[in-house]
Formats: C-alpha cells, structure tokens, sequence
C-alpha cells in the first residue's frame, strides 16, 4: 500500500482519446509527486519552442503524496504548463475540493494535450472520460459554471474551469475551483486555447491508504493536536493573510503606486482587523482546519449580492495601496470581479497600475485617455477598466496580454514601467526592501513569484534585508525546501510547526519509500526539482539576462517607505554570482554537466 497511485490520466482534446498509464516508481523517488513529478513530465514530454497556446502545449494537473490522507494543510493541487505569459515553465496552486477528487479517482496527474474541435468540458467517472460540447457554458463565470455542472451530473460533482477571460486568452487568466483559483501565470489562458471549459470529476470517495497505517494515524493525530494551540494557526484561522498588510507596510516591504513608494497613510482602513469586522463565515480548502479564508459581501460589479472568499494580502496589495486605494470594500468587489471573469488579482491589480501610470505621464493615446481618467485612487473608472481586462475591450485587451507585451504597445520610455520579472507581473513584496527576495525572484523558473522561495530569516528580521551579500546559498536553500513542500503539498499558509524532518516522517510513512526519511536526501530532490525547472527554461533560450529585475529597482530609490526608504538592488550581479555558484550552475545561470549527471537530468537540447 502506498499513496501514491502510481498512475496518470492521459487525455488527448484533438482526438477525443483517452488511456491510463503507469507512472515509473522512479519517477516518485527522485522527484516525489504534485510539483516535481509533472516538472518532470513536462520536461520530458513538451517539444522546445512550442508556443504556450499551441495545441501541442500540455496542461498538467497534480495533486501531493499526502493528499487526502488526513494530515491537515495537504489537499491542494498545482497546475503545470508553459506560460502564455512568460515562455518558462510554470506552476499554479490552488485549494479547495477538486484536487482530492482526482485521487479519489485514482490518478496522481492528469496530462491533457491537443485542442477540442469546439468549446468542451470533460466528465470523469467511474466509466471512465466523456468529451462533451460546452455550448452552454460559452461565457459563463466559473461560479455559475460548476453551479450547472452540479445540477447536471450532481451535487458531489467537482469541477475545475475557465471563465471569459479564459476563453478570451487573458493572459493571466485562472483555473477556478470551488472559490479559489490557480491564479497565476496564465493557466487558464492555456485552458481557454485547448477549448477546454471545464473538468468536472465525480467519483466516490476512495481514500489512498499508507504503507504504515498505524504510524501514519499517529502523525496525523499528532499534527493536529500540534496545529489546535499554535499561534500562527489561529492568526491564519481568525483573520487569513490580511494580517500581514501592516507588518509589511511598517517594513517597507508593501509596494505602493506601481512600486514607486512604499506607505500609505490610511492603511488601518484596509488592515487585518478592518476585513474581519466585515467577514461573514470561515472558508477554505478540504482537509484543512487552518481555514485562512473568509466570504465577505459583494457590493458592486457581477458578482454583486453574493459572497466571495477574500480578500488575500495580495488582493489587497494589488487592488489598495498599488492603485492608490484604501477602500476595503473596493478591494472585495474587484476580487469579486476577478473572480467572475476570471483572472489573476496580482497581474491585474499591476497592469492597471502600469496604466494609471503612463496616463500620469501623458503616455496614453487621447482615443483612450478620452474614456477613462486613469488618475491613482479613481475608483469608478479604475474598476471600469478591470472589467475592459476581461472582457478584452480596447484599452483592457491591450492589458490583457500582460504588462510585459502592453509596454510594447505604448512607446519609449513604457517598458520601464513595466513591472514584472519573466513576463510574470510582480506580487505584493518590494524587493528593494528585501534583497533575498530581489534575488529569490529574479531567479525563479517561473518568473516574478513571492512563493518561489521565501527568504524567512529576513522577513522575521533573523537577518539584516538590505545587505547584498552571502545571501546566494540560502536563497536557494529556501528555494530547494519550497521545492519539497510543493511537491507534497504543504500549503504556506497551513504548515504552521512543521519541519523537514516532519515531512520526511509523514513521507515514509505514507508511501513506504525508506530514502524519503533521510532529510538530506529530500533536500537533494528539493535541487533536482529546480533544476530540471531551469533546464526546460534554458532549452527555451532563458539563461542570466533573464534573471533580472524590473529597472525600477535597481535605479530609483524607494521612496516614503520607512526603513527601507531610499533603497535600491545595487549589486543583483554579484548576488546572482553567489547563487549560481552554490547551486553547480555556470556563470550564465545554466547548470553545469557534472551538476545534470549528479541529479540524473538529462541535458536540455536548445529549441532552433
Ligand atoms: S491554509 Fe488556507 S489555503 Fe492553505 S490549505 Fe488551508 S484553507 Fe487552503
């Protein structure tokens, strides 16, 4: 017995086929499950240089060793593809149900190639996958989706969907599911271009069953007595990630103003305290009694009348302080309004930053400027171009290819306002404020990420954020570490207490494969994940000039942004220096052969 199930659903939309296969054993050895394992799938099975809309692009979805098995915090599920946004490989997590369903289903991944004749979804039974026209689905939010998809098949149908933008190839459009999404990187573009509207699974309930029972009972029971007394624990359960807006702030670390500044004065409107007097109910993922997320109401927009899970930190970032808002109920609506076409909140929140912006600067065309008054803080009109966003209309479609390909459109002088790492437009973190992050992000495979690796020790202060220097090796020590929790999956936010060695222990105990107990062993695999990440991206072209920051950051100093004011990244170069070195990588950010041969990586083959 073993959690893993050791197979994968493969489905092919051109030809409406589908089989099951066998999962190599080794392939779980040396690269787990969830985030690594379809890495490694993708790697192995994407032709170089295949454009992230092109039929021949794979959608994979996974879910972690430990899922639906009972321990707390570990029943979420990644997306894996090349991004339509950035051309690198990208990954997207979300929660809530679907993910256990695909292991109720029996499949460790499911890999969906080609591209339906016409817009389809696909049902997943006991009998096996139906291709089936989603006519009627055309346009429809993902709410309402998965609401007729319950109706027809239901109530214990889940479904995984695209909204509009999906449909429209926003290119930072998301994979919804229940009432989270995989928000990032443009999932659901690539969803939209297979005309794959939704997959909904229904199946019962078939838990994996672990190789020690009765050891892995003991861990389960001892986490959760752990997890009911322990602080994080309750400041995630009471007030969700909001409760981080004002530490960040008071650290400068809270991006203001496309990131030109970094305080707002009226942050106590949009705090943590501020979200949960207005929070209706608890929310949150299957198998998860850290619950961080909160319905709160809907006052304007489609979504209006009804109740939405949110906002994150990052909504808050995106649609408050980087507009120049501190409206707590304007961030709820256009969470709400994300939510209901379908797209990223952070890519959003930063393109319209972008634009508010060149409209300061006079860089936007009259026949645009004349509709909308893109001033900072302008409510009406800065929601009235998130729903141009997605429904891709005039000045909306241009955003909605990201603030990368929308600087192009505006002339000199726009792509330096451009605020992104890879293409992937830049979460709620100032990396001038902490230099282990510029590195950590300028770095990750799959573009500007705050959950690439998190530099802890110096977001909890342990270490000084502004020196430039001995921070490559720990950054991808944190990297690595990242790389193991998100091939479990232990979720950020519900991971509270836990160590390596708790994963080596809950790992063994689960799948009954020995060299999981050993942590260094995990950390070896930790490496391998980020590097086979890099080789797909090096085999895409990306090497050193891509690890780069936006070229705010390394020229203009920070402004208003209490102790980090006045900071700029002065020698990204020399960081990037140390992690490359510490990692086997040359000095072109590209891993050596006798790295490749020590982590049994096969050599990537350039596209022409
Ligand atoms: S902590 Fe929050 S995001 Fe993580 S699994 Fe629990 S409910 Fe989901």
């Amino acid at each position: 017995m073993t959690t893993f199930s050791g197979k994968l659903l493969r489905i092919d939309l051109t030809k409406s086929v589908y089989r099951v296969e066998e999962i190599p054993r080794q392939y779980h050895t040396d690269y787990i499950s969830a985030r690594g394992l379809a890495a490694k799938f993708l790697y192995e099975e994407l032709r170089p240089g295949v454009d992230g809309f092109d039929p021949a692009n794979k959608l994979i979805f996974s879910i972690g060793a430990l899922g639906a098995t009972g321990l707390q915090g570990f029943s979420k599920w990644v997306v894996t593809t090349k991004s339509p946004l950035t051309g690198t490989i990208m990954r997207s997590f979300t929660g809530c149900n679907f993910g256990v369903w695909m292991k109720f289903a029996g499949y460790d991944l499911m890999i969906i190639e080609g591209k339906a004749p016409r817009l389809t979804y696909l049902y997943i039974d006991q009998k096996g996958v139906a291709f089936l026209e989603a006519e009627d689905l055309v346009g429809m939010d993902p709410r309402s989706v998965q609401k007729e998809l319950k109706q027809k098949h239901g109530p214990k149908a889940e479904s995984a969907c695209i909204g509009l933008a999906g449909e429209k190839l926003v290119r930072y459009a998301v994979i919804a599911s229940g009432e989270r999404t995989a928000s990032r990187g443009g999932v659901g573009a690539v969803m939209g271009a297979k005309n794959l509207k939704a997959v909904t699974i229904n199946v019962p309930v078939n838990r994996p069953a672990p190789a020690d029972p009765q050891r892995f009972e003991n861990l389960v029971r001892a986490q959760i007595d752990m997890l009911k007394d322990h602080p994080r624990k309750k400041a995630m359960t009471t007030l969700g990630t909001p409760y981080i807006t004002t530490p960040l702030m008071e650290s400068g670390i809270l991006p203001v103003r496309n990131f030109r500044e970094g305080r707002v004065a009226d942050i106590q409107e949009i705090n943590g305290q501020e979200f949960l007097k207005i929070k209706k109910k608890k929310a949150g993922c299957y198998g998860c009694m850290t619950r961080c997320g909160g319905m709160r109401d809907v006052s304007a927009g489609p979504l209006k009348g009804s109740q939405i899970d949110g906002p994150e930190y990052e909504t808050i970032f995106s649609f408050g302080p980087l507009l120049g808002i501190h409206d707590k109920q304007f961030i709820i609506d256009a969470n709400a309004a994300c939510d209901y076409y379908g797209i990223d909140t952070i890519s959003a929140g930063v393109c319209i930053s972008f634009a508010c912006e060149l409209f300061e600067k006079g860089m936007i065309p009259a026949s645009e400027k004349d509709r909308l008054d893109l001033s900072w803080g302008n409510k009406e009109a800065l929601f009235a171009l998130l729903e141009r966003i997605g429904r891709r209309e005039g000045l909306g479609d241009i955003l909605g290819e990201g603030v990368k390909r929308a600087a192009g459109h505006f002339g000199e002088g726009a792509a330096a306002l451009a605020i992104h790492i890879k293409g992937l437009e830049l979460p709620g973190y100032e990396p001038r404020a902490v230099k282990g992050y510029a590195l950590s992000m300028a770095t990750a495979n799959i573009g500007g990420s705050h959950m690439y690796g998190r530099p802890r020790p110096e977001l909890s202060g342990a270490i000084d954020p502004f020196t430039e220097t001995d921070k490559g090796a720990s950054i991808a020590q944190v990297q690595k570490e990242q790389a193991i929790e998100d091939s479990l999956i232990a979720c950020t936010f519900g991971n509270s207490g836990l160590k390596l060695t708790d994963y080596a222990d809950y790992l063994t105990a689960a799948t009954g494969i020995e060299t999981f107990s050993e942590p260094d062993h995990l950390m070896k695999i930790g490496e391998r994940i980020i590097c086979v990440e890099r080789c797909f991206n090096v085999r895409e072209g990306f090497s050193r000039k891509d690890d780069k920051l936006p070229q705010r950051m390394l020229s203009e100093p920070l402004k208003d942004a209490g102790p980090a004011t006045s900071q700029i990244v002065e020698d990204l170069d020399g960081l990037l220096d140390e992690y490359y070195d510490s990692l086997g990588y040359t000095k072109e950010g590209i891993p050596a052969t006798e790295k490749l041969k020590e982590l049994n990586i096969d050599l990537p083959q350039q596209s022409d």
